[in-house]
This record gives C-alpha cells, structure tokens and sequence, in this order.
C-alpha cells in the first residue's frame, strides 16, 4: 500500500512515498527542473493526500424509503401488494429447494444425465438483473446503455475473457434489437437474449450455470436455448410442488414480520382499502399470511385475487374474473358482479378491479416485486402510484456503509480524474506512471464490483453506470424500499421527496 506525505516549505514542495514501510522521496525543490514523471508523481501525491483529507460520506439507512418522483400519500386511498418477495420475504433454503425440485424434473422430464445430481446449488453466484444470451449461451450483466460490464460475464460457472467477449460480440454496446427484440414493420426479429428480472429466477440461474459447466467440462454438446428453456420450464413448472412443501412448514422458507400487522393495521385505522393481487394460489398464500399477519389476515384486505396471472392481469382486457371456492379448491362459474371482502377472487383483469371498486389512477399506491410485471404496466397504462420493494437493498446499503468501500469509491473518483487530467502525457517515462495508475483504477474498480458479488457486482451498478435492471426499476417505481415494514415509519399523509439528481454537467456545481 502507498502512503503519501506532502512537504510545503518555503522554497520547496515534496512529496513523499511510503510503500510498504520505505520511505521514497519523490518530489524536489522548487529551485530546480522537475522531470514530468516527477511531476506526474507529485500529482498523484496531492490528490491522495486531498482525498485522505476528505471527510467520508455518513452512512445510507437500510431501512429507508426511496422517492424516484415526488409521491403524497394523503392522496392515496387505496393499497394494493404483491405477495410473493413483496409480503413473503423468503430465507435462502426457498432458492435450495426451487434449484433442487428443477434439478429433479431436468433428470425425470427431460433426460438429462444423473451426474446432474451432484451438482450443488451455489448460494450467491447470480444475481438479480442479469441477461442470458440464448444463442451464445453466456449470463451476462448490461448496463442502461446496453453495455456489458467486462468482467460480469459467464459461460457455465468460468468467467469469459474480456477479449473473448469483444470478439462475440464485436461491440462493447449491444444492438437494442439483440437484447429487446425488434417489432417495427418489416423488420420483426426476435430477442436473443433473456432478462432475468425476478428473484424466483436467482436459483434458475444458478442451475443453468451449473448444468452448461457440467456439459464443457465433460465435452458433452448443448444447444444454450434448449438447455435455458429446460432449465426455465424445470424449476416453473416445479412451483406447485414448491408451493405445496412451503405451505406444510411456512416457518422453515418465509422469514417472520411482525410489523407487517402492524402497517396493515395503521393503513386501516386511518380508512385506506387494501387489496392483494398474487399471481400464487390460495392454499399457499394464505399458508403465509397465517403465520406473516394472523389467522384473520384476510380482515384487512378489501378484495383479495390469487391465480392473478400478472403481467396479463394488467394488460387483457377480456378475462373473466371468477369466486375461488377455497373449500372445494376450485373457482365458481358464476358471473362476478360485483368485489366483496371476505371472498377469495381468481384471475381476472385490472379493468374488472377498476370498474367494480371506483379503484383508479393517483389514488392506488401498488407494491411489487418485480419491474415488468407489477409495475410497468400499471404505472404506464393505468397511472397508478408504485412502490417497489428490492430485498437485494439491505445488502447492497450494508455494503455502501463500510468504511473500506466508502475509502476505496472516494479514491477511485479522485484518481479517475488525474487520469483524464493527465491523460495527453505521452513520453516513454510518463506513459510508465499513467499505466500505474489505470493498472490501480482497474484494481479499485474491481474491488468495489466484487464486495457486492463476486461474479457479478451490485444489482444497481455496472461499474460506474446504472443497470439494466435498476434503470427499469426506477422508471417504474415512485417510491423503493428493502420491506413493506419500513413504511410504518411514515404517517399517511407523508411525501415522499426526491432528491435532486446529478448530472454529469452539474457535478461540480455548489448544490452537490
Ligand atoms: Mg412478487
């Protein structure tokens, strides 16, 4: 580790080096000629010694509310929740026991070898966010330009070769139709890549790494979107075993939240109407909010649909919603005609939800997991007001907290700077020293990317850009928070305020 020391005198400036514990003079008297690598060292002296002198950032609050827009509850009278990841946070053994069932059926279903059975869930190899490219068979993280983040991409559990990369794709940015599809007049083509934006897609992932690592490590030839849709259709269509094995021990896979009564309560004491919209069964929901809320959980909710089939509930319009008999676990077919509380609805559209309660626009606060299916469609064609709720907040703040993150984004920033200001030296002797220090930034950089995750980095960030996801994210959320409990610290009639962004132009401007 270098440790810069700064000597201001009379008639001359020096600047000593420390690494590892020998001291280096490096900087001369004023009175004579400084060589510019000198000059250069100098440089990089001061702007250390600058950033060792800068007081480091306070902590962010785990537990806060985000605002993307400026949002008054006192004009909200109606909640709406998600309830999988949004009410039912759920501990690590849900993502063992959705890797394990899909790893089964692969075996059952679809004939893959029984090696296969050996092969471990890897707690925390994905993450959130990332895409799949379907046709090279890479997981891979863009950011909000669609670049990739070198670095961040995988083929099974190896990661490729920045230069590997590049030459795939020929391009750091990649063509929007590559990663979205293109759906204009004549050039209709598909998407080849995947965006995986739920956290019931983390261990899906985890299983498609380790089963396309099995096959390069063993020779054995794979077609990548056959084995993600394999992989895909394995651990969905293992959900309602899944649901069963969650609902008979609730204990062992959703962690408990007391305060969640608590909110619920607050919300009806002063009037709102709650409505719940899952895309989960009953049994399986009301397994959860049994031990999450209380036996008389469905007392707070207005209207309640399991089965909701989102996004399709948000964008059909014809689709009938129907009573759940939950005795007989089966739904009636009889006409709805109008919403009561008490009774379990099924499928359905948020035009039917709409029509039949007053329910509209400003006046709905929703929470949801996930960017596209709760709260795109809602935002952009209903107007309604979104809360998203991010599990993955707590750790990323935790991380943004420690102090040796907060020492190592600070220089970072400070040595980026030198490097551009400094970037047209061009001698033999000054390209040493500029190499030095983008081999440093590279290190730096690396750091701050692999406290997060260790493949993949932050949820939110490429290394220095917004992610694909989080761009989404914020988009279409107004509000954003870890859990739904945080907000039984703001009273109904609180606004949320968004803090004034920065952009590149104004960084240096005195209101930052
Ligand atoms: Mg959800």
């Amino acid at each position: 580790m270098s440790v810069c020391k700064l000597v201001v005198g009379i008639n001359k400036i020096s600047c000593i080096s420390l690494t590892n514990g020998n001291a280096k003079k490096i900087g001369v008297s004023l009175f004579r000629a400084f060589s510019s690598r000198d000059l250069l060292k100098e440089a990089y002296c001061r702007t250390k010694l600058k950033c060792r002198s800068k007081k480091l950032p306070q902590d962010v609050n785990p537990t806060g509310v985000f605002a993307c827009n400026e949002l008054d509850l006192s004009e909200v009278n109606v909640y709406g929740f998600d309830y999988d990841y949004t009410l039912a946070h759920y501990k690590p053994s849900l993502e063992h026991l959705l890797y394990n069932l899909g790893r089964e059926i692969l075996l059952e279903k679809y004939n893959y070898p029984p090696e296969i059975l050996k092969l471990e869930y890897k707690p925390n190899f994905a993450v959130r966010g990332l895409h799949y490219d379907i046709e090279k068979g890479l997981l891979l993280k863009l950011d909000s330009f669609l670049q990739i983040q070198f670095g961040a991409v995988y083929r099974g559990l190896t990661q490729v070769p920045s230069d590997e990369v590049l030459k795939l794709y020929k391009n750091r940015i990649i063509p929007i139709a590559y990663v979205e599809g293109d759906n204009r007049a004549h050039k209709s083509s598909r998407a080849k890549m995947v965006h995986l934006a739920d956290l019931f897609s983390v261990p899906e992932m985890g299983l498609l790494c380790n089963v396309a690592e099995y096959f390069i490590r063993n020779h054995i030839d794979y077609h990548p979107e056959i084995l993600f849709l394999d992989v895909k259709n394995s651990v969905q269509s293992s959900h309602p075993i899944m649901h069963k094995v969650v609902a008979q021990n609730v204990q062992e896979y959703i962690r408990p939240n007391p305060e969640l009564r608590n909110y619920f309560q607050m919300l009806q004491d002063n009037q709102k109407k709650l409505f719940l919209v899952t895309n989960s069964p009953f049994h399986f929901v009301n397994a959860g909010m049994d031990m999450l809320v209380g036996h008389d959980w469905r007392d707070f909710f207005d209207v309640v649909i399991v089965n909701a089939n989102k996004p399709k509930f948000f964008t059909e319009v014809s689709r009938p919603i129907r009573v759940f008999d939950k005795n007989a676990n089966t739904h009636i077919w009889e006409k709805v005609t109008s919403l009561e509380k008490g009774i379990i609805y099924y499928e359905g559209t948020v035009k039917q939800l709409q029509d039949l309660t007053g329910w509209s626009g400003h006046q709905v606060l929703y929470f949801g997991d996930h960017p596209y299916s709760d709260l795109a469609d809602v935002t952009l064609e209903h107007g309604w007001r979104t809360g998203a709720i991010i599990n993955e907040l707590t750790h990323e703040i935790n991380t943004l907290n420690m102090h040796s993150f907060k020492e190592n984004a600070n220089w970072l920033q400070m040595l980026t700077q030198l490097i551009e200001d400094h970037q047209d030296y061009k001698r033999p002797e000054e390209l040493e020293v500029l190499a030095q220090w983008m081999a440093e930034r590279d290190y730096l950089r690396n750091e701050i990317k692999a406290v997060f995750n260790p493949q993949f980095g932050s949820v939110f960030r490429t290394y220095h850009n917004p992610t694909y996801f989080s761009r989404r994210l914020f988009r279409f959320a107004d509000i954003y928070t870890s859990n739904i409990k945080h907000l039984l610290r703001y009273s109904t009639t609180h606004t949320f305020y968004p803090r004034r962004g920065v952009m590149p132009h104004e960084y240096g401007s005195y209101f930052v």
